[in-house]
């Protein structure tokens, strides 16, 4: 299901049938404390069969992790999806545009789920597809819509990926944003980088070379994007004023901060990380390459990391002899993606072994067709 207009909901709370985000889980679920709840997460996945799918991302708990038939990044989590036509019910342990994903890549015989309705992400929140209308026209009005491609990051909802697509822009992740943004310049002069401004930037400035005077960033609640006609022909880079509330945490004190209390440390952060952040760490890289990197290293270096904590505890847990700690001093898990636990999991899964199908996750056919659109160019990229 698909809307134009998505306000943000307390997490949890009110009800928004129509997005589907910010509603209460329905049905009964059992207390987190039962200690039952492993084995009748076993008993309903067993029942199920081949039948079931489960797709556990990265950032997920290990209480929710251990029941995933594959772990990755959304993007792969989809494509994993859709290369399981037998699977019937593909479980999402994930947020919400993670499973809509799912939802345009699969077989229409597939029926995406996601345990809870509340498990949406804050940054695809920031740019509706009412807002993104917006911004085009302001474009339009300063003679400079048809220069611009438009590149989403996956990380936001299906309508965005879909206006996109209908614009001749694509999707990119975090591992080939570079080479989304080499494409986008050679088919149009300038691009508009939905919905994390961290990500356009970092990639355009570090990656592409361009200046930091090439990005404007357009703010959404403001009009004309808080920007004159004149800053929106000359920026190259329009990105839009988003980001991640996980990754935009860290600061570059932090990284001063880790450095004097682990001398020889490596920092390691996700390119959704601010730029001054990204430009004071060593290494920079997307999830897969976190992971890839920890896993290289030699044995007794020191690693602080700036992403997810729940992925940086298992890679802590994974690694003993390597040093792995969080970049920041506080506790920062995403609370959306953290919304999936055991009870959410058990609920969902013993619900559809009971032959109740609950939490759907649907997208319309022509949402469907211009996102995969969207989503085909990203996989043309060179
Ligand atoms: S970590 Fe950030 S981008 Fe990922 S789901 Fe959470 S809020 Fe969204």
């Amino acid at each position: 299901m698909t809307t134009h207009t998505l306000p943000l909901f307390v997490l949890g709370h009110g009800a928004d049938p129509h997005s589907e985000r910010g509603v209460d889980c329905p049905g009964d679920l059992p207390p987190a404390s039962d200690p039952a709840l492993v084995e009748r997460a076993r008993r309903a996945k067993a029942a199920l069969g081949d039948r079931l799918f489960v797709l556990g991302h990265h950032y997920q708990r290990d209480e929710v992790i251990q029941f995933a038939d594959v772990t990755g990044d959304s993007f792969k989590l989809a494509r994993e999806a859709a290369a399981r036509p037998e699977a019937e019910y593909i479980v999402f342990c994930g947020v919400h545009f993670m499973a809509e994903s799912a939802d345009i890549l699969t077989s229409d015989a597939q029926k995406v789920v996601l345990p809870d309705l509340a498990a949406g992400c804050s940054m695809a929140d920031m740019a509706t597809f009412d807002q993104v209308e917006e911004c085009w026209e302001a474009l339009q009005d300063a003679g400079v819509a048809d220069q611009v491609v438009p590149i989403t990051y996956m990380n936001s909802s299906a309508d965005i990926k879909a206006f996109c697509g209908r614009n001749g822009g694509a999707v990119c992740t975090s591992s080939n944003a570079r080479r989304a943004l080499e494409w986008a310049f050679s088919q149009g002069e300038k691009v508009l980088f939905l919905p994390d401004q961290h990500l356009g930037r970092n990639t355009a400035v570090l990656e592409m070379g361009l200046d930091l005077d090439d990005c404007v960033v357009y703010n959404p609640h403001r009009p004309n994007g808080g920007l004159t006609d004149q800053q929106l022909r000359d920026a190259k880079m329009i990105l839009w004023r988003g980001h991640c509330s996980v990754h935009g945490r860290f600061t570059a004190e932090s990284v001063d901060d880790v450095r004097q209390r682990v001398p020889g440390v490596n920092v390691l952060v996700h390119p959704e990380c601010r730029h001054e952040v990204v430009l004071k760490a060593d290494h920079v890289g997307s999830t897969e390459y976190i992971i890839r990197k920890l896993a290289e290293a030699p044995s007794g270096s020191s690693w602080a990391v700036g992403t997810e904590l729940n992925l940086v505890k298992r890679l802590a847990g994974e690694f003993p002899d390597k040093n792995v700690t969080f970049l920041d001093r506080t506790v920062c898990y995403c609370s959306t993606m953290n919304r999936i636990d055991l009870p959410h999991l058990v609920w969902a899964l013993e619900s559809l072994a009971a032959g109740q199908l609950v939490n759907q996750i649907t997208v319309d056919p022509d949402t469907t067709h211009w996102a995969k659109v969207a989503l085909d160019r990203m996989l043309a990229l060179p």
